[in-house]
């Protein structure tokens, strides 16, 4: 039986990221990926532009990912403007008043995915296993064994699952999560159109949909629309025209004619958190633990966090000459790990909720909350803070008073 000191399970981009953080610490790493190595080391372009956090980019630069992706893949976002239903009324957000260029990153998830595979490919206390399905983890006190589908078996001190919002592992570990099917979708695609972004990110809370109008490079945006599923049905099958011009009239025809590039993605929209991010000699990172609605983009960012939440108090264990899966540590990564992502996540349900709610009741708490956010600094510097994920941000400092 191979043995190692610890098993990912899952290598999209949280199982990779924590392999290549974890790789400093010299332990033995092995990554167990369901789909084939081609899958994995030339990711397809999947729809998702993903947009990072301060934050994020510091933890992708330190582990040699951010260098990775090529430099036409990343577009900047300067402002961000948030539109309720058919009004022009703004909730804005920029940088002006502070000396960060930008407010985040937007980044393609394909090149995310293929910066996390290229950065760690050439750890040698790294391995990475292709088609492998995991049938059972049998945790020990000093060891787990993980069971395959094809018969063969690993030992590892730590299990780590890193295998989707749905993840098996977490089920196999006995661990329940909170699911929220939102009944919607989120169609994804890229879009051409005649005017400039002036790259500003872009929400628009319309009453049955949201439209989101991310930045790219050029005259180019990342279109997230969310709405009913069975309307998600039919705007898949309308015709790239038909799509066009819908799109551009529900934008107020603020960016001119669009045009689609490419495919329309469907992701149904369901958001999950793990009761537990941790079992005996096991813990969940990534969108195991935390699978959020995207409306707030804070999906991956929170994985990036979670792994390394868990790095840092594994090497911490490590330099004491402490155990690195004991229990005490992992109960130690659950509450930190909570005490970030729970109130992203209850946040952003109830954010979803409200401007998706079509009740006039609704409508005018949305009013109101858009007007206070424009005009109480605090509540801006509280979203701005969320934007960014920078702690020493001086857009921050720049609302506060004096
Ligand atoms: C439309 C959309 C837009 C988004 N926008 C943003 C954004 O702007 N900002 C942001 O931060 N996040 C965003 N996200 C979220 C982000 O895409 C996810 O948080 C991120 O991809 C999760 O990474 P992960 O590695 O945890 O899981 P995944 O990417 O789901 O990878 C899981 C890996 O595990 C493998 N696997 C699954 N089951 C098994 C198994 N049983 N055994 C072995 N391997 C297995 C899979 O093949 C896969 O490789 C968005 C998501 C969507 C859907």
């Amino acid at each position: 039986m191979k043995k190692f000191d610890v098993a990912i399970i899952g290598a999209g981009p949280a199982g990779l990221s924590f392999a290549n953080s974890l790789s400093q610490s010299g332990l033995n790493i092995a990554v167990l990926e369901l789909q084939g190595l081609n899958a994995i080391e030339d990711p397809k372009p999947d729809g998702r532009e993903i947009a990072l956090t301060h934050l994020s980019l510091k933890i992708m630069k330190r582990l040699g990912i951010w260098d990775k992706i090529p430099q036409e893949h990343i577009s900047y976002i300067k402002k961000a403007h948030v539109f309720d239903g058919d009004s022009d009324y703004t909730l804005k957000f920029d940088t002006e008043k502070s000396d960060l260029e930008e407010l985040g990153y937007m980044v393609p998830n394909f090149s995310i995915r293929k910066a996390c595979y290229d950065a760690v490919k050439a750890k040698e206390n790294v391995t990475i296993l292709n088609n492998l399905k995991v049938n059972s983890i049998l945790a020990g006190d000093k060891n787990s064994v993980v069971c395959f589908e094809n018969g063969e078996q690993l030992r590892a001190k730590l299990v780590v699952g890193a295998d989707s919002r749905f993840s098996a592992t977490r089920r196999m570990m006995g661990i329940s999560a909170d699911m929220h099917d939102f009944g919607r979708s989120a169609l994804v695609c890229r879009m051409s159109h005649e005017g400039s972004h002036e790259q500003t990110a872009s929400e628009c809370f319309h009453y049955e949909r949201t439209l989101a109008v991310l930045p790219l490079n050029d005259n180019i945006s990342s279109i997230v629309i969310t709405l009913k599923s069975p309307d998600a049905a039919h705007v898949l099958s309308m015709s790239d025209e038909e799509f066009n011009t819908d799109v551009a009239n529900r934008f107020g025809n603020k960016l001119g004619k669009m045009k689609l590039i490419g495919k329309r993605f469907n992701y149904p929209l369901v958001a999950t958190y793990a009761n537990k991010f941790h079992a005996k000699r096991f813990a969940l990172i990534g969108d195991a633990a935390v699978g959020m609605h995207p409306v707030t983009a804070h999906g991956f960012n929170l994985g990036l966090r979670s792994q390394d939440t868990l790095t840092n108090l594994i090497i911490d264990a490590l330099n004491k000459g402490e155990d690195f899966a004991s229990d005490t540590l992992l109960r130690k990564y659950n509450r930190r790990h909570r005490n970030v992502s729970r109130p992203l996540y209850l946040g952003t349900n109830g954010i979803v909720g409200l401007f998706t709610d079509d009740r006039p009741i609704a409508k005018l708490v949305r009013k109101g909350v858009l007007r206070v956010g424009n005009k109480f600094p605090p509540i801006k510097k509280f979203i701005t803070h969320q934007l960014t994920e920078d702690n020493n941000s001086s857009v921050l400092k720049s609302f506060l008073p004096g």
